[in-house]
């Protein structure tokens, strides 16, 4: 059995007297105690600390080997990382980077940079309306000049898990590597780099039930040893910098060291859990709350993949995205409306923004109950 009444007991922000529900989970998610108690009570972590992180982490997306575990700040500082220390040492004028019209823009500008800095060509592939890739479309736009594929796992507005083994298959037999964005895809399911044989992935610790500040690159070694150097170290806390062959690719905030370690105690809570059961606890709530969601007059679901996680973006005829979330919190109720950093999948859509319900493992199936007692009731009176 899932033990939700336990899962929830752990984490104090579920715990208030005066009950807050939560569904912001793909903005940022709770923390669970051990890790909130960590971060206020231990701030002299030392480097074996952080070691033990970096190999928790490893462990976790089942990476190669430590050295393939680089901590960044935030999703947009690893792909510039990418593009800067690998993209400006090997793209040149004319060569083409392959991304989707589902990108978030942490996965967009980099790339939208490094085409003015050098001229390489930005292809944007499509998607369908029931927002999945257009399969048949993407693998048109692969060819000799191509020269990295840049995708996210999992839509941050429409939670379309995708094909991305696939994907890599398909890239690889061009001899094209593959750079994921896996900021929604890390908390719901068991990701395996190995097996999916991406060439760099990218995920957040606020998003895993850790803090801020704790961003993971993996990248191959073979393209570690390709990147040229990103940043120098001052020296101050040379010891926490990773140390790639001579160079040093990415310098650590000693304050990063916390929410490094920080990630490790959540990774440890998620694998007491299991990724599996998650999941499949989720994919409940998930279906729950489509069904429910459904039933609104004047409810629109975007995005209606086969696969998702559960992400829900939705329109109402009568209430404004961003009204909705105003009152929605006045009755207690987190949820986010907006671009979502993906105006392309807003243009695509022809929206000026959505609402976005996103679900963790804590939360349950009264929650969306309440949610929905609550938008029935503002879009009856309206
Ligand atoms: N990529 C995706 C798919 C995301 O959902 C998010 C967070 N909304 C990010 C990247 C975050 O990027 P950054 O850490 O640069 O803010």
């Amino acid at each position: 059995m899932y033990p939700l009444e336990k899962i929830r007991a752990d984490f104090p922000f579920l715990q208030q007297k005066k009950p807050v529900i939560y569904l912001d989970n793909a903005a940022a998610s709770q923390q669970p105690r051990c890790v909130i108690e960590n971060y206020a009570s231990k701030h002299s972590v030392t480097i074996n600390d952080f070691a033990l992180a970096r190999h928790k982490v490893k462990a976790f997306i089942n990476a190669r080997c430590e050295q393939e575990i680089i901590f960044v700040q935030s999703a947009t500082q690893a792909i510039s990382v990418v593009a800067h220390a690998y993209g400006q040492a090997h793209f040149k004028k004319g060569d083409e980077i392959v991304i989707s019209a589902m990108e978030h823009q942490a996965n967009s500008v980099p790339w939208q940079l490094l085409s003015q800095q050098i001229g390489v060509v930005l292809k944007i592939a499509p998607i369908h309306v029931s927002g999945e890739l257009i399969f048949s479309e993407f693998e048109k736009l692969l060819n000799d000049k191509t020269k990295l594929i840049a995708l996210t796992h999992v839509s941050n507005v429409l939670g379309t898990i995708n094909p991305i083994k696939k994907i890599i298959q398909a890239a690889h037999s061009k001899n094209i590597p593959v750079l994921i964005d896996g900021a929604q895809a890390i908390a719901h399911f068991k990701v395996d780099v190995q097996e999916l044989d991406c060439d760099f992935y990218i995920f957040l610790g606020h998003k895993l039930y850790g803090s801020t500040g704790a961003g993971v690159l993996y990248a191959k070694s073979r393209f570690l040893d390709a990147m040229s150097i990103y940043q120098t170290s001052n020296g101050s806390s040379a010891e926490l910098n990773f140390i790639k062959t001579k160079s040093q690719v990415g310098k650590i905030r000693s304050s990063q060291v916390i929410d490094i370690v920080n990630l490790g105690l959540a990774i440890d809570y998620l694998s007491g859990i299991g990724m599996a059961e998650i999941r499949a606890y989720e994919t409940q709530l998930f279906h729950y709350a489509t069904e429910q969601l459904m039933q609104i007059k004047g409810l629109r679901i975007i995005g209606q993949a086969a696969e998702k996680v559960p992400i829900l973006s939705f329109v109402l005829a009568k209430i404004q995205p961003v009204d909705l979330a105003i009152l929605l919190n006045k009755a207690g109720i987190v949820i986010r409306a907006g671009d979502h950093r993906a105006i392309p999948i807003m243009k695509f859509y022809a929206i000026p923004a959505t609402v976005r319900v996103s679900f963790a493992m804590y939360n349950t199936k009264q929650e969306i109950d309440v949610l929905l007692q609550v938008i029935d009731k503002l879009n009856s009176i309206r």
